[in-house]
């Protein structure tokens, strides 16, 4: 079957988008030089669902030029760019995706993927997987094996794993130090304020920013929000996780009295109804909700229509609420991921980091899948420390090495 993707006349505008992130990835340069000689994915084909951005087109490409036969379908319903997708359906990569798809239709991709009969796949928050142990269960003793990207995926697998339910061996991406590290925090740091800035063309500075989840990527965007001169609240259910946000300098409370505080939220736990209804009951007039942690269950939608007395679209991206007693609530990006639906999600020298260990992950599940069980994964401290060296000499950063005498030292009884 053909790619169905919305206008492949974007196809030009799209390829000048990965042309650009081409230059700022050279980690990825590097593979993608080196397997388009060897060649180790060929005749394998690949199911890859992500974020369809110019970043994800690349990883896309190297997979290709590694000789596989690789499908592309979104993994969320608004992080598509239609542009880039037209660019890498014009490239013979196979692509069912575009932007703001129906639930029907997000589904129906996913379907259509699975019947390209991958050996391998690449997902993004676990739907594919999803798929493949449930309506798709047929599918599942054909798959050698895959990689996951995020957070919650990998919650999602783990317990599939756990309950002795999980079908083919996955390798948690997101659990690798080069990516979570510098992707969750640094990726989501940025990405996550360049979403709301563009979007609201408002200040930061001198509001009150509540960030709910202060895990990598709340650590993160609490980091980023202080250096644009915010007064920070954290919300957190871990004890740990709170000691660390007082001891880094913020202001630790539960949402119930930070929803009466906040300017702007944002929300970055991977767990639902963060805010829901008796915080928007309290919060100021002007209140803005960002969600970059997952799907659209952590703020909750339904109790935002249900309290609100009309509702419209003020902006692209921007929704309010107007409250029965008149304060005006705003919800950005329809409660989905901020950075990727208002934005172009990480930035691209992020991504060659968490996309380079997504190519390992490919190639250790081709050349390693006979000797994997049905598990989940973490990255070989060697697949890490290569990339990791990589991108440092890609910088230009060098360090130091410990001489044999330092070696023996350390490894003193
Ligand atoms: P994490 O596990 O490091 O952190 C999540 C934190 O949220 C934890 O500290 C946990 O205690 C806290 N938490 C859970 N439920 C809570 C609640 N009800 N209220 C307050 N705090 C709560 O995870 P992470 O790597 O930071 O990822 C968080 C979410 O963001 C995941 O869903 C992940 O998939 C997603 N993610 C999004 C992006 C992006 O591009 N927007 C990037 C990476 C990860
Ligand atoms: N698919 C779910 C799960 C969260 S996705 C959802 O849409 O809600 C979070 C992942 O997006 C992160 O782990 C990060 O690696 C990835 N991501 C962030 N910026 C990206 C970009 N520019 N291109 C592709 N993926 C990106």
């Amino acid at each position: 079957m053909d790619s169905i993707i919305r206008d492949i006349s974007l196809a030009p505008q799209g390829m000048d988008k990965i042309n650009w992130v081409k230059e700022f990835m050279p980690v990825l340069n590097i593979l993608n030089d080196e397997l388009s000689q060897t060649k180790p994915l060929a005749g394998k084909n690949l199911v890859v669902t992500m974020h369809l951005e110019a970043k994800t087109a690349y990883l896309a490409l190297v997979l290709k030029n590694a000789g596989a036969n690789v499908t592309v379908t979104g993994s969320n319903p608004l992080s598509t760019q239609d542009d880039v997708a037209a660019a890498l359906a014009s490239q013979g990569v196979k692509v069912f995706a575009w932007y703001n798809t129906t639930a029907e239709e997000y589904e129906d991709f996913l379907h259509k993927a699975l019947d390209t009969k991958p050996d391998i796949i690449v997902d993004d928050g676990g739907d594919l997987v999803s798929l493949l142990h449930g309506e798709r269960s047929e599918m599942a003793g054909n798959i050698l094996g895959g990689s996951e990207e995020t957070t919650t995926g990998v919650l999602r697998l783990r317990a599939l794993a756990d309950s002795g339910r999980l079908k083919f061996p996955m390798i948690a991406v997101n659990d690798a130090y080069c990516k979570y590290l510098f992707d969750n925090r640094y990726g989501t740091g940025q990405s996550t304020w360049d979403g709301i800035m563009r979007t609201t063309n408002l200040t930061v500075t001198g509001k009150t920013v509540v960030v709910a989840g202060y895990g990598w990527c709340g650590k993160g965007v609490a980091m980023r929000a202080k250096g644009l001169g915010a007064n920070v609240i954290i919300t957190e259910i871990d004890p740990i996780k709170a000691i660390e946000a007082v001891f880094d300098g913020f202001t630790v409370l539960p949402m119930q009295e930070a929803a009466s505080r906040g300017d702007i939220f944002v929300t970055l736990t991977g767990c639902k109804d963060v805010i829901c209804r008796r915080h928007m009951e309290v919060m100021k007039p002007g209140a803005l909700m960002a969600n970059a942690g997952h799907f659209d269950v952590e703020i909750n939608k339904e109790d935002l229509a249900a309290l609100a007395k009309s509702r419209r679209t003020v902006r692209k991206n921007i929704e309010e609420f107007v409250m029965a007693d008149g304060r005006k609530l705003y919800l950005l990006a329809e409660g989905r991921l901020v950075n990727l639906a208002a934005g172009d999600g990480h930035p691209t020298e992020i991504m060659d980091l968490s996309f380079a260990m997504q190519t390992l992950a490919v190639l250790h599940i081709a050349g390693k899948h006979a000797e994997l069980d049905k598990k989940v994964y973490t990255v070989t401290a060697d697949m890490d420390n290569r990339i990791a060296a990589l991108k440092l000499n890609a910088m230009g950063f060098c360090i130091d090495r410990l001489t044999s005498d330092q070696v023996e030292y350390l490894h003193k009884a």
